[in-house]
């Protein structure tokens, strides 16, 4: 569908050429509740396909609506939805695949979030099994009658282990279980996951996407046979719609989205490269490295890596991770990831002792999100923090 189209052309110019646009080098963005017709009849005929008209902006917007074929686009897609969030766009994705009594694969780390909804879902009788799994042949002693859907990341959450998306894939696919994957990290510019046959893939535009770290926003992206359904059901019912302005500024965020990740993941190696010959650091969790026990498969389903990734300080002391966060002057100290800015987040200073070792974090366990700036700059920062720690 998309063969003859390069990544740079979708963020920039492709799909912006409608007569609405008028020519303008930025498309407008309409700013509207609602859009009014010339008769009644034609309003009724509107709403027979409220996805494919704009009727009202909880259902359709232009520049949403441009916003999702770029998005589309990336993916290799024939479908986009955007959301108000990365979390309304993969609640209402799980709900629309899923019935009371079915049960979901969940396959290794997963964004926090996304485990505690699979959790909330229990109450209407929707199980799920969380799975920590190289091989797909693992998976067989798990899977039910019910099982519906694989759900998966990858790389996976604060780890950034790689899991064979092909394999896992293609195994769900022979039980007739619907893989949804969320591709936040990697973002469409490194990984594809439909092209490796995942059915849906998730993302939150909060991150890389945005870029700026001025807007929160989700999407999913897939065959129209399963992005329409959610589009007209779960969608317009639980009201996560993004705005035209929101969509507006993730436009915008496209246009630079190829280079920045470039410039993200140059930094980013070269932090981690600073931190792997540190005497003060255990292990780095960087799949770009190759160091790291899946950087082969890594590089056979990714073109590029992104800039967050995690490290172990060599250390069992809560106290000296504290004092090494505190010290840095550039990384602030934050949630989220993806913007120009660098940030730092140890989860054992910010989790229950009990939930963290629940959830096997070490006490050692810090995150960056690696941003815009000189890398010469934040590995001085790194370094000096050490000392202080
Ligand atoms: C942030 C994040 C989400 C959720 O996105 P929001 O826009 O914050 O709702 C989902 N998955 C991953 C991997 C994330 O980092």
């Amino acid at each position: 569908m998309y063969e003859h189209i390069d990544d740079s052309w979708i963020c920039g110019r492709y799909g912006e050429d409608e007569p609405w646009t008028l020519g303008a080098v930025n498309p407008p963005v309409f700013e509207n509740s609602l859009f009014t017709f010339p008769t009644a009849r034609a309003l009724s005929e509107a709403l027979t396909a409220e996805d494919e008209n704009y009727v009202y902006s909880r259902g359709t917007n232009p520049t949403v609506d441009l916003l999702q074929r770029k998005l589309a686009a990336l993916e290799r897609a024939e479908r986009a939805k955007c959301f108000g969030s990365g979390m309304g766009a993969i609640s209402a994705t799980i709900s629309s695949l899923v019935s009371a009594g079915d049960h979901v694969i969940v396959l290794g780390a997963v964004y926090g979030p996304t485990t505690q909804f699979l959790r909330y879902l229990e109450k209407f009788g929707v199980s799920h099994t969380t799975v920590h799994a190289d091989n797909p042949a693992e998976l067989d002693s798990v899977v039910k009658q019910s099982s519906r859907m694989l759900y998966l990341e990858s790389p996976s959450y604060m780890r950034y282990g790689i899991i064979d998306i092909r394999a896992f894939a293609t195994w769900a696919r022979d039980r007739g279980l619907t893989t949804v994957m969320d591709n936040t990290w990697a973002t469409p510019i490194f990984q594809k996951p439909l092209t490796m046959g995942v059915d849906l893939v998730v993302h939150s535009l909060s991150k890389y996407i945005g870029g700026h770290s001025d807007l929160v926003g989700g999407v999913v992206a897939g065959p129209a046979r399963l992005v329409r359904p959610l589009a007209l059901t779960e969608y317009q019912l639980y009201g996560a719609a993004l705005s035209a302005h929101e969509a507006g500024k993730a436009i915008r965020g496209l246009r630079t989205l190829p280079v920045r990740m470039q410039a993200h993941q140059e930094r980013g190696l070269k932090v981690a490269e600073f931190l792997v010959k540190h005497p003060a650091i255990r292990t780095v969790n960087h799949p770009g490295l190759p160091g790291h026990p899946q950087h082969e498969l890594a590089l056979a389903q990714m073109t590029g890596f992104s800039s967050v990734f995690s490290f172990e300080m060599d250390t069992d002391d809560l106290a000296e991770v504290g004092r090494f966060v505190d010290a840095l002057r550039h990384f602030r100290i934050g949630v989220s990831w993806g913007g120009h800015e660098s940030l730092v987040n140890a989860p054992a200073l910010t989790t229950e002792e009990s939930v963290r070792a629940t959830m096997g974090i070490p006490v050692g366990l810090v995150r960056l999100s690696v941003g815009l700036e000189d890398a010469g700059t934040l590995i001085a920062d790194l370094a000096d923090a050490l000392k202080t720690s």
